[in-house]
């Protein structure tokens, strides 16, 4: 028995995803080969519907991850990316047209771009339920007044190891000491922070224990993310090198704590575990659970295209249509998110060569 089945107290998210979904899905009265706009609802066969925004402020990044890119040269901006108006109304039209309830803003590296400044008070105002931003942190400290003076509450910073010179070769650049007191700095002020760290056999799987710790002595939410095939790991002989699974992190876990499975959001990503009296932490196990059937999620890049899964190189141009009124607009986008709806995959992540960087991870 997988070490994951073991630790399953009830079958609580499963049931709760499918339960859900099947009554979304009956709530639309649609066929399920059909895909249908009626107002706020644009759903696909399975009976998804866009609900959760990632908007990639910048394909620029300040750092070049072994994971993210192959040669080590920091990314620089798309061609033609939208200014900070545009990308407002971007988020204003999906919200309205899509039903949009939460969004994430993300990158390239969100805090590079001087768009960061006037997008975040704008959408902080357009009363959606949760905003949430994912940075590497290395330019937390600088602006983490904006951050915190905007109102946001949670932050995901992106840390793979606590090891100065591990973190180097991971991100090739960078200072581990500067993001840990960005960090600190943002939840001495209240801000929830979750961290994102990619477990990689021959780089860091002997830090996911320091970096629990860590989070438990902070009160942080640890969330491990299964490496993906991503970019050029989509081919690559270093996917099956580095991968560490589910089972292989909960193992290593389990040694030293004892955890159980714990409930998560019915549209969460991360299979989520409680370690009693100490604090909870989360896998995103895209290779080990595939989460794709209840994905509600639309990426929009940094130059205006609409992806409806990270597991299609599929993209629309919505960028041309920020250039009409509202009226034009609307029937216009319903048809592209009807198309970016049926990119998603219907069960399990399937690599893709597109590359996280380019359409807000
Ligand atoms: N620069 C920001 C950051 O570092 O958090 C946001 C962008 S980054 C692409 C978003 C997340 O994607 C990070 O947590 C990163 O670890 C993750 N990521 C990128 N490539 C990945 C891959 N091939 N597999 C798993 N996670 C990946």
């Amino acid at each position: 028995m997988h070490l994951s089945q073991r630790f399953e107290r009830i079958s609580s998210r499963k049931c709760k995803r499918e339960g859900l979904t099947r009554r979304f899905y009956a709530n639309t009265g649609k066929s399920p080969a059909s895909m249908a706009y009626s107002g706020r609802m644009i759903t696909d066969s399975h009976g998804r519907a866009f609900r959760n925004l990632r908007i990639s402020l910048t394909a620029a990044c300040n750092y070049a991850c072994t994971y993210c890119v192959p040669d080590g040269k920091r990314l620089q901006p798309a061609r033609a990316e939208l200014s900070a108006e545009e990308m407002v109304r971007a988020v204003r039209l999906l919200v309205e047209i899509a039903g949009i309830e939460k969004l994430r803003i993300t990158g390239g590296e969100p805090l590079l771009s001087p768009k960061i400044d006037k997008l975040l008070p704008e959408v902080m105002g357009m009363s959606l339920k949760d905003v949430g931003l994912t940075t590497n942190g290395q330019l937390l400290k600088r602006k983490a007044d904006l951050l915190i003076d905007s109102g946001l509450e949670r932050i995901n910073v992106s840390l793979d190891t606590l090891d100065a010179g591990r973190f180097k070769d991971i991100a090739r650049t960078g200072d581990l000491a500067t993001v840990l007191s960005g960090i600190d700095a943002v939840a001495d002020a209240g801000m929830k922070v979750k961290i994102n760290m990619v477990p990689m056999r021959t780089a860091n799987e002997d830090q996911i224990l320091p970096m629990l710790e860590y989070c438990l002595a902070r009160g942080f939410e640890l969330r491990f993310i299964e490496l993906m095939k991503m970019g050029h790991l989509n081919s690559d002989a270093r996917f099956q090198r580095d991968f560490v699974s589910m089972d292989d992190i909960l193992e290593r876990i389990g040694r030293f704590y004892e955890f159980e499975r714990t409930d998560a959001p019915f549209d969460s990503t991360a299979v989520r575990f409680e370690i009693p009296g100490k604090g909870t932490f989360g896998i995103i196990a895209n290779e080990s659970e595939p989460f794709c059937s209840s994905c509600t999620r639309l990426r929009l890049s940094s130059n205006g295209r609409l992806y409806g899964c990270l597991s299609n190189v599929s993209s629309h141009d919505m960028s041309p249509l920020l250039a009409q009124p509202d009226e034009e607009v609307k029937p216009a986008l319903a048809a592209l998110l009807s198309r970016a709806l049926e990119d998603k995959q219907p069960l399990r992540f399937s690599g893709e060569v597109t590359v996280m960087k380019f359409i807000g991870g």
